[in-house]
């Protein structure tokens, strides 16, 4: 659990993301990342030993258990991360804009410390999110690329959901903006109007 290949790709003075800080105490927070960099994608991130665990999930994550769903493991991230949305600018690692998709809580599920699942490349657990819930699990494909494609998987459970798709849940858990109003650092649309309504 290292956040140096973190501090590696970034400048801090050139972007808004959190600086790396010290690991948090032990929690069990997760949250999802609507990222628009070249390409759009989602990133998952569990909170193991301080850090957040991270895996860019290019098709994002879905309650359908039909589905398997490609996710890259990329650098831990600092737990600081976890509230972030704005925009990194151009030029930055990762340039575009981050909404904060889904965050909660997760159980761990399994017989194992989370750090010898994900070591073993089999990590289990239930989520507990506004837009997620319910059993999952995340794996290593072995023999592929280098070593750092896994799969997300939706267990079968009342959670479950066929056909859901992440891409009709898309706003902000922090501030109900849309992709194109975190890009432009607008406040959401109608908000003011809903707040003339009531
Ligand atoms: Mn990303």
């Amino acid at each position: 659990m290292s956040l140096t290949d973190y501090s590696r790709k970034r400048r801090f003075a050139k972007t808004p993301e959190p600086p790396p800080a010290e690991p948090a105490e032990q929690g069990n927070r997760f949250c999802v990342q609507r990222h628009h960099a070249t390409r759009l994608h989602y990133d998952l991130r569990l909170e193991v030993g301080g850090v957040l665990k991270s895996w860019a999930v290019p098709k994002g994550p879905t309650l359908d258990p039909a589905e398997k769903r490609l996710a890259m493991m990329v650098e831990d991230h600092p737990y600081e991360y976890g509230s972030f949305e704005g925009t990194i600018p151009k030029g930055n690692y990762g340039a575009g804009s981050v909404m904060l998709w889904d965050r909660g809580t997760y159980e761990l599920l399994g017989d194992l410390p989370a750090k010898q699942q994900l070591e073993r490349g089999d990590f289990k657990f239930l989520l507990h999110g506004q837009k997620l819930q319910g059993e999952f699990a995340i794996v290593r494909m072995k023999n592929r690329g280098k070593g750092n494609e896994w799969l997300l998987l939706k267990k079968k459970d009342e959670a479950a959901d066929p056909g859901w798709d992440a891409e009709q849940h898309s706003r902000s858990v922090l501030t109900g903006r849309t992709q194109e109003e975190i890009a432009r650092n607008m406040p959401a649309a109608g908000t003011t109007h809903r707040a003339k309504r009531t």
